[in-house]
């Protein structure tokens, strides 16, 4: 049997609510929460009571026809997120050291559309746009369909990544399932960049750095540094150190 909840899974009653098929009354007008076009209910003994649009050409031109509620669902959410400007994280690799931390979705202004139509006529589920107008980001929801290879061609010159249905709608840290965003750091990274200093081993032994703590004047790279909460990382011919520059 074809499943007309994956079809038109609810439908919008004049007060703006969402209303499944199984609740709605038959004498109330619903729409659709995507074309915004009329819907009829349908129910009968054969096929599960389901909606249907009225108008035969909204079948051609409704996104929610062709596909699943949780695409619909997390695609919506995803505008909403990136429109209000909420707090939500994209879980990244840093470009300095590889490890995946959480980058804030950004929280100025940008309006984020759904089904955007893209010069080469493809669809972007979200596309996030700068005050100006422009493309600054597209994001692919994956529920059922990965992104083919031809859409990827067509978006590759605007930086966008695709991210999971589930985890749009569960959370506020999404992973990425493909990445094509631009380059990032960490926190960690660029607190590091900001305030380390690289102090060279002293000769002889070097196994001393000159230490920037007032009341410390060398320090040792094995019994001191490693210790120190000032330390960042070293590379075995000096130490980058974040007590250089503290208040
Ligand atoms: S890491 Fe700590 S002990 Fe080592 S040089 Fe820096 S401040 Fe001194
Ligand atoms: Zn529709
Ligand atoms: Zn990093």
């Amino acid at each position: 049997m074809q499943d007309y909840d994956l079809k038109v899974p609810f439908g919008v009653d004049s007060a703006g609510c969402e209303v499944r098929p199984e609740c709605a009354q038959p004498r109330r007008g619903y729409t659709c929460p995507d074309c915004r076009t009329a819907l009829v209910l349908r129910q009968g003994t054969k096929k599960r009571t389901h909606f249907a649009h009225k108008a035969a050409q909204s079948v051609d031109s409704c996104n929610f026809l062709n596909e699943s509620e949780e695409h619909y669902r997390a695609k919506i959410r995803l505008a909403q997120v990136l429109t209000e400007g909420a707090e939500a994280h994209l879980l990244r690799r840093c470009e300095a050291c590889n490890e995946v931390a959480p980058q804030p979705l950004p929280r100025d202004a940008g309006v984020a559309t759904t089904e955007f139509v893209l010069p080469s006529g493809h669809r972007a589920d979200v596309a996030f746009m700068s005050p100006d107008d422009s493309l600054r980001a597209i994001f692919e929801v994956l529920h059922l369909h990965a992104v083919d290879d031809d859409k990827a061609k067509a978006i590759a010159a605007t930086p966008w990544a695709e991210l999971r249905a589930e985890d749009i709608l569960t959370g506020n840290q999404w992973t990425l399932v493909r990445d094509h965003l631009k380059p990032w750091t960490c926190r960690r990274c660029r607190e590091i960049a900001r305030r380390s200093v690289h102090l060279p081993l002293l000769v002889p032994g070097r196994k001393f750095v000159e230490c920037p703590l007032p009341e410390r004047e060398a320090a040792s790279v094995i019994d001191d540094c490693p210790f120190c909460p000032h330390f960042a990382e070293t590379d075995g011919r000096s130490i980058v150190c974040l007590g250089g520059k503290l208040e």
